[in-house]
């Protein structure tokens, strides 16, 4: 019995291993499965999607997002000067921002902060996401993407020393653990990846999520390759994201962050490492032996001046994703970001193509997931989809619907989505939810944390 059936002008396809374009088919769907990419349209399938020029993709798959912080720190981490940039942002606002919020908000505010994001990273085409974020956030993310009926892989984060921040010179002060592994919050993983992986039938899985090289002591990562091991879950972790990290790691570990997670035993096919930026190409090679993911976020570090280009790590022969990070929750935007800052860096416009491009957040990525069923358009594979209006003035003609979206589609050209072959978004909307409502909802949260932000000093750091 089809469940669901959309009409594509045009379908990226994946035969014996290869993307191709096609056109004029239909996308049938049984149940969570793709059935069927016919020339016909199938009959009695109970939920249709029939418009012209819509383009038919794998939904996209974004391996790097932080909800949270993205909201809260949304116009106060634009056109600071370079020396804030540096040194206040990360440690100086946007964790102790982050802390303090949650510390004083409820589980349910909480849950409407979440969705209020997952929302609109959907809208922009979305259908499995892997979040990070303290792990007394899990319950309400948890709630959040299966209301929403996204794909989550949720990463609940891993310290040996939770409480950073900066001192009045603006240097990262390191409090707590002294790098040692941190058994209460070990076993905190483990009770979070009992109660949680495998929920919404299957749709979400518990990840590792150690914070970051500065963060995390030899101890504990060491005790993540363990349970990555033990309970093949990925594990996924921030890697030489500012200059000072670097300086840190070779400090402590007379090694560079890269070194230093091979030294613990960390990398491997099942590590995914985000940003990357201030590696050198010693250390992109010791990524690339040991067959670890790198994850691009162009955007959040074009913001400080950083290029961060998609081209250097998936020249040097690398897996890489592209993902959103904490700024500005639109993955086609992202996309663009990454083509953009990548020919600027290489001086070069023939890197990061569309193809490439699409290629990193569909089954690039999905390879990072090592999930064969997600990221391709096939019978038998996963019913999660995305559907494109490329209709629209501002993309007309379309000679080659990747390029189309790459370089001139607006995440408001998103017509539709499908999880698990269940539409999520359609004509436009999300369909858990009322827009406005949840709008309004998360918009009054906003302003309540901005109130203690501002009487607690945080946010005044960032001026
Ligand atoms: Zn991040």
């Amino acid at each position: 019995m089809t469940s669901l059936a959309i009409r594509a002008r045009w379908a990226l396809v994946h035969e014996e291993g290869k993307a191709r374009i096609v056109a004029d088919r239909w996308i049938v769907v049984e149940g969570d499965k793709i059935a069927a990419i016919t020339h016909q349209r199938p009959e009695g399938a109970a939920e249709v999607v029939d418009r012209p020029n819509l383009f038919v993709l794998p939904g996209l798959i974004n391996l790097h997002n932080h909800v949270f912080t993205e909201a809260l720190i949304r116009g106060r981490s634009e056109d600071l000067s370079k020396s804030l940039y540096e040194t206040n942002l990360v440690y100086g606002l946007l964790m102790p921002f982050g802390q303090l919020a949650m510390q004083h908000l409820s589980g349910s505010e909480c849950e409407v902060i979440a969705e209020f994001g997952l929302m609109q990273l959907m809208k922009s085409g979305v259908t499995t996401l892997m979040e990070s974020f303290r792990a007394g956030l899990t319950g309400p993310f948890v709630a959040a993407a299966t209301r929403a009926g996204l794909r989550f892989y949720a990463g609940p984060y891993l310290f040996s020393t939770p409480d950073l921040d900066i001192d009045p010179d603006g240097k990262t002060v390191y409090r707590g653990g002294g790098g040692n592994a941190d058994t209460a919050s070990l076993d905190e993983w483990r009770s979070l990846h009992r109660e949680h992986d495998g929920a919404a039938g299957g749709r979400v899985r518990v990840t590792l999520s150690p914070h970051a090289t500065d963060t995390c002591g030899p101890d504990l990562l060491r005790a993540v390759r363990g349970l990555a091991n033990e309970n093949g879950c990925l594990a996924t972790i921030h890697v030489a994201q500012n200059r000072e990290e670097v300086v840190k790691s070779r400090h402590l570990y007379q090694r560079s962050p890269t070194e230093y997670l091979e030294w613990v035993g960390f990398l491997g096919r099942d590590a995914l490492l985000a940003h990357c930026c201030f590696s050198d190409d010693s250390d992109l090679d010791l990524v690339k032996r040991s067959d670890a993911t790198v994850i691009n976020c162009p955007r959040s570090f074009a913001r400080g001046g950083v290029s961060a280009a998609f081209g250097r790590f998936h020249g040097h022969g690398l897996r890489t994703v592209v993902a959103t990070d904490g700024y500005v929750p639109d993955i086609i935007s992202e996309l663009r970001t990454a083509g953009m800052v990548s020919k600027l860096a290489a001086s070069d416009p023939g890197v990061a193509t569309a193809p490439q491009l699409v290629d990193a957040v569909t089954s690039q990525a999905a390879a990072a997931l090592r999930r064969d069923d997600l990221g391709c358009l096939a019978p038998g594979a996963k019913a999660d989809l995305v559907a494109i209006n490329l209709g629209g003035a501002h993309v007309t003609p379309v000679n080659d619907p990747r390029n189309a979206l790459i370089w001139r589609a607006h995440a408001s050209d998103v017509w539709a989505t499908a999880v698990d072959g269940r539409l999520v978004v359609n004509d436009g909307r999300y369909l858990a939810g009322d827009e406005a409502a949840i709008t309004t909802k998360a918009a009054a949260i906003f302003d309540k944390i901005t109130r203690l932000g501002e009487s607690s000093g945080i946010l005044g750091r960032a001026k």
